[in-house]
């Protein structure tokens, strides 16, 4: 068989641990006997940050600005003892902070769902995607404690000399304040790239907040949504029949639990940190939840919600042959070449990524599964295997149906 044709690089973000094996042992054994794989290579494995002062990071996210598309391998962000187990000389940066910056980005993570793993929540039959803002409001706040009376004030001064007050309390004992704020800038890339990535997957788009308690704050949030869904995206939902709604975040939350899933909900940056691990949870597991950022321009980087499975890299070193889920890793490699297929005109290349998921559910779906799937499915046959010994069933799958 002839390998599949690529025209343009991905861009390809190798990471740490055993998420970091396991991307070699899924390129060799899943991609490259079928695909003519091109990619352009940037480490961003910790110990090749360090070496290049966190500048790999950096490139990498331009190069995504460049080609479109990017995968990416989980991987370390540094805490104190990371900085001391790599000698590292500064405690760098999440390298998803860094990408998510340059690429004005907003999350959406997605359950892979199979039969066989229910999600907690009955009703659920499809998935429920998230997109989680992630800028401002408390995440970027001032707060102050006080011991006594007093007035707290917001003041806002324009460069013009414009003063804007307000009273935000009159305390009469001792308590606490908080100032926060968001931009205009990064509302509106977040709306925008909610509404593409809603037309992009042909989904509904929910957006819930509390305009009527905020009636300033979350009342912009509102406001600008529903600017940009009027003037730039309406036809285009119309024309998919989709849909755009607006409603409270109570409200969403009921909604959230009655629907049946299969569309995108749009969260302010804290109720997309609280819901998304609600969310993830109710579905079922982290090992098979997928993410991908997507920019206000349409570039996308696709990768694992998981992060590097350190305890099971540690077991890995000792000899011990792991058993880590490839799922989500593999679900970012297929969605990233179906994307780079549709982008390029190939859709050779769309449909292998496409057959690449199909081999991995059916295969899931028939019993055969790594440990931590096994333990939650309801299945009655199962059969366990070990992460390489999964990946090689699937290719056998995949070669079946290709
Ligand atoms: P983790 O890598 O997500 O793993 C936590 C636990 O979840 C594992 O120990 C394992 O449970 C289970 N698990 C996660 N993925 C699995 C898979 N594919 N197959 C089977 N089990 C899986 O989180 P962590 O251990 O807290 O973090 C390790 C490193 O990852 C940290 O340095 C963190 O900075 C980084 N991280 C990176 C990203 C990213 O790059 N996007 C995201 C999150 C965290 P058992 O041990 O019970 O088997
Ligand atoms: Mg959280």
């Amino acid at each position: 068989m002839d390998k599949i044709r690529m025209t343009v690089p991905l861009v390809e973000m190798d990471g740490d641990e055993m998420t970091r094996i396991m991307w070699k042992e899924i390129k060799e054994r899943l991609l490259l006997p079928f695909i003519d794989l091109k990619t352009e290579y940037y480490d961003l494995g910790l110990k090749h940050r360090e070496e290049t002062g966190d500048q790999v990071t950096v490139d990498s996210a331009n190069a995504t600005k460049k080609y479109g598309v990017a995968v990416k391998c989980a991987t370390i962000t540094p805490n104190a003892a990371r900085v001391k187990e790599y000698g590292l000389s500064q405690m760098w940066k999440s390298p998803n902070a860094t990408i998510r910056a340059i690429l004005d980005g907003t999350v959406f993570r997605a359950p892979i769902t199979v039969k066989g793993i229910e999600p907690y929540v009955r009703t659920w039959k499809k998935p429920i995607t998230i997109a989680r803002h992630a800028y401002g409001d408390i995440y970027k706040a001032v707060e102050l404690l006080t011991d006594k009376p007093g007035k707290c004030e917001l003041v806002f001064t324009a460069e013009d000399g414009e003063v804007k007050k307000a009273t935000v309390h009159e305390f009469k004992g001792s308590g606490i304040m908080q100032g926060m704020h968001n931009t205009d800038a990064s509302i509106e890339s977040f709306a925008r790239s909610c509404f593409g990535f809603a037309v992009d997957t042909k989904q509904d788009l929910w957006f819930g907040a509390k305009d009527t308690i905020s009636k300033t704050y979350d009342h912009h949030f509102k406001d600008i949504f529903a600017e940009i869904y009027e003037n730039e995206y309406k036809e285009k939902f119309e024309e998919l029949g989709i849909t755009y709604m607006y409603t409270l975040i109570d409200d969403a939350v009921a909604r959230v639990i009655r629907s049946e899933g299969g569309f995108i909900w749009a969260c302010k940056n804290y109720d997309g940190d609280v819901m998304s691990d609600m969310v993830a949870t109710a579905f079922g597991s982290l090992s098979m939840m997928t993410s991908v950022l997507v920019s206000p321009e349409g570039c996308y980087e696709y990768e694992a919600a998981h992060g590097t499975v350190q305890r099971h890299y540690y077991q890995y070193l000792e000899g011990i042959e792991p058993g880590t889920n490839p799922i989500a890793t593999i679900f970012a490699w297929s969605g990233a070449l179906q994307k780079r297929g549709e982008m390029d005109e190939l859709p050779e290349l769309a449909r292998f990524g496409k057959i690449l998921e199909e081999s991995v559910l059916e295969l899931v779906e028939s019993g055969v599964m790594t440990k931590d799937l096994a333990l939650m499915s309801n299945l009655s046959d199962i059969k366990v295997l070990k992460m390489n010994p999964f990946l090689d069933a699937i290719r056998e799958k995949l070669e079946e149906k290709l």
